[in-house]
C-alpha cells in the first residue's frame, strides 16, 4: 500500500558486528516501511540496536545483509560516492551529543552542510540566516558551542540538520542529555518539522518524547517486537485511503 508514499524502507535487514572471536548480532531481520510524513519513536532498551538502525537507514553505516531504500532508491546498490550525495541531499542526522564542531560558531557549524554541497556564498548566507531565525538563535550567531547550554547546542545540531531541507530527519535520542524544558524544546521543533512534510524519526528512552510521534516502534535484541500506531495517526492513515480509493 502507498508505496510511492514510502520514502524509507528496510527489508529483511541485518547487522553483525565481529570484534575480535565475538559477533554481535545488533539487527536481527527488521523490516519495515515509513511513510512521508510519518513521525516514529524507535524504543527500546540500550543496547536493542536503535542507534544501529538509524545509522544504517542513514547510510552511516553498512548494512550485512538486507536491502535499504530511500526515496525508492536501493541503497546498498550504490557505490560510497553516489551513498554520500543521497545521505547529503536527503537526510539530517540530530545525536544526542550534539556533535557541533568546537572551533567553529553558531554560524559556521549551520553553514557546513552547505559548503559540502558545493552551494555558492551568497545562497549559503540566505539559507543559514532563515534558520537562525526559525529557531530564534540568530543572537548566538558568533558564539561556539562551548558557550552555550545543551539545549542551545541542540537546537543548532537541529539547524544544521535541517539547513540542507533534508526529506527526513534522523534524530538519536535528541533530548538524552538535556534538561526537561530545553528537550520539550527540541521536541516542538521536530514536531513543527514534522507538520511542514519532514519525515522525523527519533530514538529514545522518554514516553514523554514518543508521545510526539505517530508510531512507536518496539526493539528488543535486534529484532521489532511490536509498534503502536497513534490515534491522530490512525485517523489520518483512514482518510487518506479513504480519498485515494
Ligand atoms: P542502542 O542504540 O539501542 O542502545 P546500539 O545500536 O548502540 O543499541 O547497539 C546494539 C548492539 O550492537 C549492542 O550490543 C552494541 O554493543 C553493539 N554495537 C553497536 N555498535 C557497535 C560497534 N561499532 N562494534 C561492536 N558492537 C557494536
Ligand atoms: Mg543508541
Amino acid at each position: 500500500m502507498y508505496t510511492n508514499n514510502i520514502v524509507l524502507r528496510a527489508n529483511n535487514l541485518s547487522k553483525t558486528f565481529a570484534t575480535n572471536d565475538i559477533k554481535i548480532k545488533a539487527l536481527n531481520n527488521i523490516t519495515i516501511n515509513i511513510n512521508k510524513g510519518e513521525f516514529i519513536a524507535i524504543m527500546g532498551p540500550s543496547g536493542c540496536g536503535k542507534s544501529t538502525l538509524l545509522n544504517i537507514l542513514g547510510l552511516l553505516d553498512d548494512l550485512s545483509s538486507g536491502e535499504v531504500y530511500i526515496m525508492g532508491k536501493q541503497c546498498n546498490l550504490l557505490n560510497d560516492k553516489q551513498k554520500t550525495l543521497l545521505r547529503k541531499s536527503n537526510i539530517g542526522f540530530v545525536f544526542q551529543n550534539f556533535n557541533l564542531i568546537e572551533e567553529l560558531t553558531v554560524y559556521e557549524n549551520i553553514e557546513l552542510p552547505l559548503i559540502y554541497l558545493k552551494l555558492p556564498v551568497q545562497h549559503r548566507q540566505i539559507r543559514v540566516q532563515n534558520i537562525l531565525e526559525k529557531l530564534k538563535i540568530a543572537h548566538k550567531q558568533n558564539q561556539y558551542p562551548t558557550q552555550l547550554s545543551g539545549g542551545m547546542q541542540q537546537k543548532v545540531a537541529i539547524g544544521r540538520a535541517i539547513v540542507t531541507n533534508p526529506k527526513i530527519i534522523l534524530a538519536d535520542e535528541p533530548t538524552g542529555n538535556l534538561d526537561s524544558e530545553s528537550g520539550n524544546q527540541v521536541m516542538r521543533i521536530l514536531s513543527e518539522l514534522n507538520s511542514t512534510g519532514t519525515t522525523v524519526l527519533i530514538a529514545t528512552h522518554s514516553l514523554k518524547d514518543a508521545e510526539y510521534s505517530n508510531r512507536i516502534i518496539n526493539m528488543l535484541d535486534g529484532r521489532i517486537t511490536s509498534q503502536n500506531y497513534g490515534k491522530e495517526y490512525y485517523k489520518g492513515y483512514v482518510g487518506e485511503k479513504n480519498s485515494e480509493s
